[in-house]
């Protein structure tokens, strides 16, 4: 096991130097939205055709790496400053997880070969009065004939601009208590009667979008799951982004994230400060946590109810914490850089940049609070918060 595990990780480590550019970083900062669209494609092509984009998917579907191998691809991606694949992470983790659990065969054979080809997927879940409260969502889909006529508002949609299909949730009986109303779609982004609007970030990017819809019609063979039960299948999603993106997440933030932070304090001159070493060995302490949690998680030896609750706050807090050293130690100079390339992510060495994205990860996929009142109720057995309707 461990022999294979070697050879892997040299196999990962060859292909890294021979394909992963150099000049990535300073020819993606400050594109045109055609260009990154266009290098996020290409670098997910490329990284398919290794078999490299969708470890975690089953075998059949063309992943099937163990956790173990995964963890050593994620390691070296982010050791030998790979992008990110930005644009495809709902379409590989969201939308496939959903698919996998809920969806048909149909429309598995439909879209997952497609995002293996580059089909981009945007999550339409939230709406301006349906955060946290997501059950409150008002976007309603009504029957006609072998068709829903869906009309409403969607918020904070990432990557809404390039998408082509979406996750949609809308409420198909207004009647029936909020959680017991809601469906789940799969919506072709070309259809009619959709509108996309960028919002501009604190960052200056555009993530994400409004998505507004006016009597768009979905074929009722694009429901996931029954009329009515879209909740529980809501929850494969949101299960997704607690759990399996962290995996790689958590292997950036222990490579790219640690190694630019120690870099910076070395510029700095004050790596041998003991104040500087002491944070540092705070944070790898912490990052080694993150990681065997994340491990635990996707391995499923760990089976609390509330445990991926606990790695994404653990995650997105110590990736708050982290940025927030490195624009203190970057001082003047960190505040001066004004851009970075979107394909970073979260980790760029962009020191006040990255700390004001990261804020990001506190909100989305249940904010911070929100995942301590589930890690409080159901993973601690805490009295329950008061429920609304
Ligand atoms: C970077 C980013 C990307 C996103 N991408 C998507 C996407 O692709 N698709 C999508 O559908 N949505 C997306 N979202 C939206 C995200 O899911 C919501 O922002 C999130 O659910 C919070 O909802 P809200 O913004 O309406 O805030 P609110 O729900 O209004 O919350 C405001 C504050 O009140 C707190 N709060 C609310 N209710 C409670 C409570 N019961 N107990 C304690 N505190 C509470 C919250 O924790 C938060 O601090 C994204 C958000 C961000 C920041």
């Amino acid at each position: 096991m461990t022999e294979d595990i070697d050879a892997f990780r040299e196999h990962v480590r060859r292909w890294c130097a021979e394909h992963v550019p150099t000049d990535w970083r300073a020819a993606q900062t400050g594109v045109s939205d055609d260009e990154y669209v266009r290098f996020q494609k290409s670098w997910f092509a490329e990284l398919h055709s290794a078999g490299f984009a969708v470890p975690h998917w089953p075998p059949e579907w063309g992943g099937g790496m163990s956790v173990a191998e995964q963890i050593v691809l994620y390691s070296e991606l982010a050791a030998h400053d790979a992008p990110r694949l930005v644009l495809a992470f709902v379409g590989i983790h969201h939308a496939a997880s959903t698919l996998l659990a809920a969806g048909t065969e149909d429309q598995r054979r439909r879209h997952l070969p497609a995002i293996l080809d580059g089909e981009i997927w945007v999550q339409g879940f939230s709406e301006p009065e349906a955060g946290s409260d997501l059950a409150a969502l008002r976007t309603t889909a009504r029957r006609a004939g072998d068709e829903f006529v869906v009309n409403g508002q969607k918020v904070w949609a990432s990557g809404g601009l390039h998408a082509d299909w979406c996750l949609l949730l809308a409420r198909t009986d207004p009647d029936a208590k909020k959680r017991h109303g809601i469906s789940y779609f799969l919506m072709d982004m070309t259809s009619p009667g959709i509108e996309v609007r960028p919002i501009r970030q604190a960052t200056g990017e555009s993530h994400f979008c409004e998505v507004f819809l006016n009597d768009v019609r979905i074929p009722a063979a694009n429901l996931v799951g029954p009329e009515n039960k879209g909740w529980q299948v809501a929850q494969e999603t949101l299960g997704a982004e607690r759990g399996m993106t962290m995996l790689e997440l958590a292997e950036r933030l222990g490579n790219a994230g640690f190694r630019w932070l120690v870099a910076e304090c070395e510029r700095a001159g004050v790596l041998t400060d003991s104040l500087v070493a002491d944070r540092l060995a705070q944070f790898e302490i912490e990052i080694t946590g993150l990681r065997g949690l994340c491990r635990e998680l996707v391995e499923g030896r760990s089976d609390g109810p509330a445990d991926a609750s606990v790695v994404k706050l653990f995650y997105s807090e110590l990736l708050q914490r982290l940025t927030d050293f490195g624009a203190e130690i970057s001082g003047l100079a960190g505040h001066t850089v004004l851009a970075k390339p979107i394909s970073s992510g979260w980790e760029s060495g962009a020191w006040v940049l990255d700390f004001i994205g990261s804020w990001e990860w506190t909100i989305p996929g249940g904010a911070s609070e929100i995942q301590r009142t589930i890690i409080g109720e159901r993973g601690l057995g805490l009295p329950r918060e008061p429920a609304g309707a």
